[in-house]
């Protein structure tokens, strides 16, 4: 069986605490490698690698630095069929959505092409006599990412592409379920010419990541994942003195007004429900139709498109979504099926026993859709991870923003509609982090910054974007005075400017 082994100082390193992980895939469900669980002795040969590079790397100049960025887009997207199947093999998405995956990486890689200007300090000549006041960014040190399975070309690459570019070096630890491309980003990274260590691929579960949060070496941690792990990263990273950002899960909701263009919401819906088989963090789970005609207009063309919706393996062009990541994580989702039932929530299409022929065993759950959700349900409280759609019914205008910003999580929200004064109050009003506007899935570009609010982030410092670099950067300031002239008093109360 094929071994998936760290990426350490430039090399390949087996580890040797002697646990391994299963990687599967999903289209069958067999096991297809194992991953090496790293033990402390493996992160402080990573962090000590990327000390070892820092000084250096932090001294080539920001040019130069992003010409391996430049570099490294250019080798990735030569690439991008092979790292493409090389992820939906692990992850089970189909080839076009992984081809996406790695793609939104790459823009975030593109932001990190431009760091020479976003570096640039502030400057203030003159202000005082004599006086001129400047302001640098400068690199942390050694950062640290942790990152889930569900994008692992993506996340990977919005931690590494600005903390890279900054200055820093960087160590990784990826999802053990979806481990093999963070390994194989790795290489190109120093194929395009950054020094070994300056960015290592850790693989590992708990053990792994508290060695990186107690870690005296590692500057700044950054986390997405589920929100419970978020909040226990960013509490135990930040009691040892790091800079933390921790970003967790998500019930993302579309609120459809009764002026909205009824077919284009629907299909913007279906892809933002179904699409990963739900397995993201800005999937539109639940649908909030705001009046009874809507609601059912909504949902008999919920029914209709569902009539046509494709599930299949990930390799297959026609399949809209392919199998959930492990078998662990099917059993969850249905589970969360089960739930909704007992709640007493309408279950219109159930996609529990869904079977695909020559890949019985594979991981795949049907599309699955709720009617009458009700608020107090864990199942709306919950975040599911799957392919399943929620529909809340809501009277009002004013009921329905209510939802997601009562909601415990804020990641994204979205409203369907042609009144641009119901659209206006409703992103100033509604307390979530990233809202769209007839869009589903507004994850916004990489030189924007990317965060959810409440428990869907803890930390103040968004992915990508200026925060990014805010974050993986602290701020120095200088005061330089060139006196002239006669030797001045000394000052024994604060300066101050008059
Ligand atoms: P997860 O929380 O299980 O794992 C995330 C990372 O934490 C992995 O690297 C994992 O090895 C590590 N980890 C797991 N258990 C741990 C523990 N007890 N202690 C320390 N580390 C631990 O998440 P996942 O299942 O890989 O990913 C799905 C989740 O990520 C969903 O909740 C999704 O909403 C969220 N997500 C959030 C964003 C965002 O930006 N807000 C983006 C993508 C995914």
């Amino acid at each position: 069986m094929r071994d998936i082994t760290h990426f350490i100082d430039g090399a390949t390193v087996a580890g040797t605490s002697g646990r391994f992980g299963e990687v599967f895939n999903p289209n069958t469900g067999e096991v297809q490698a194992r991953v090496a669980l790293a033990s402390a002795a493996e992160v402080d040969a990573a962090v000590a690698s990327a000390a070892r590079a820092q000084a250096a790397w932090g001294a080539v100049n920001p040019q130069r630095r992003a010409r391996v960025m430049f570099e490294f887009k250019r080798l990735v997207e030569a690439r991008m069929d092979e790292l493409a199947e090389l992820l939906s093999s692990e992850h089970g998405k189909v080839l076009a959505d992984s081809r996406g995956d790695i793609q939104r990486g790459l823009e975030v890689i593109e932001f990190a092409c431009g760091i020479p200007h976003a570096l640039k300090g502030e400057f203030t000549d003159g202000a005082g006599p004599g006086i001129d006041v400047y302001s640098m960014r400068q690199p942390l040190g050694v950062a640290a990412g942790i990152t889930p399975f569900n994008f692992p070309g993506m996340i990977p690459m919005w931690m590494f592409g600005v903390a890279i570019a900054c200055g820093n070096t960087f160590v990784l630890k990826p999802s053990e379920k979806d481990p093999s491309l963070p390994v194989r980003l790795a290489e190109l990274m120093m194929e395009a010419g950054a020094p070994a260590g300056v960015l290592n691929v850790v693989h590992g579960d708990k053990t792994a990541v508290d060695a990186l949060l107690d870690h005296p070496g590692v500057a700044a941690i950054s986390f997405v994942g589920s929100s419970d792990i978020a909040q226990y990263v960013y509490s135990r990273g930040a009691a040892a003195g790091k800079r933390v950002q921790a970003m967790g899960g998500a019930k993302n909701h579309g609120l459809i007004l009764p002026d909205a263009d009824l077919d284009q919401a629907v299909k913007d819906i279906m892809g933002a429900a179904y699409g990963s088989a739900g397995e993201r963090c800005m999937a539109l789970p639940v649908v909030v139709p705001v009046g009874e005609r809507t609601a059912e207009a909504v949902r008999e063309k919920v029914l209709a498109e569902l009539e046509t919706l494709t599930v299949g393996i990930s390799t297959d062009p026609a399949a809209q979504y392919g199998p959930v990541v492990t078998a662990a994580h099917k059993r969850r989702v249905e589970d969360y099926i089960q739930l909704g039932v007992d709640e007493g929530a309408e279950l219109v299409a159930d996609g529990r026993g869904f079977s695909l022929q020559g890949f019985e065993n594979g991981f795949f759950i049907g599309p699955t859709l709720f009617d009458h959700v009700k608020p107090q349900m864990r199942t709306y409280q919950e975040e599911i991870f799957g392919p399943v759609l929620q529909i809340v019914r809501a009277e009002t205008f004013e009921e329905a923003v209510a939802l997601p910003s009562a909601h415990q999580y804020g990641n994204g929200v979205s409203i369907f509609t042609r009144d641009g004064r119901a659209a206006r109050e409703f992103a100033n009003k509604v307390n979530v982090g990233m809202v769209g506007i007839n869009v589903p899935i507004p994850v916004p570009l990489a030189y924007h910054t990317f965060g959810g609010w409440k428990r869907s982030a803890f930390g103040d410092a968004n992915q990508h974007g200026m925060d990014g670099v805010r974050f993986y950067t602290k701020v120095k300031t200088v005061t330089a005075r060139w006196p002239e002239g006669a030797v001045e008093d000394s000052a024994f109360v604060i300066p101050t400017m008059r």
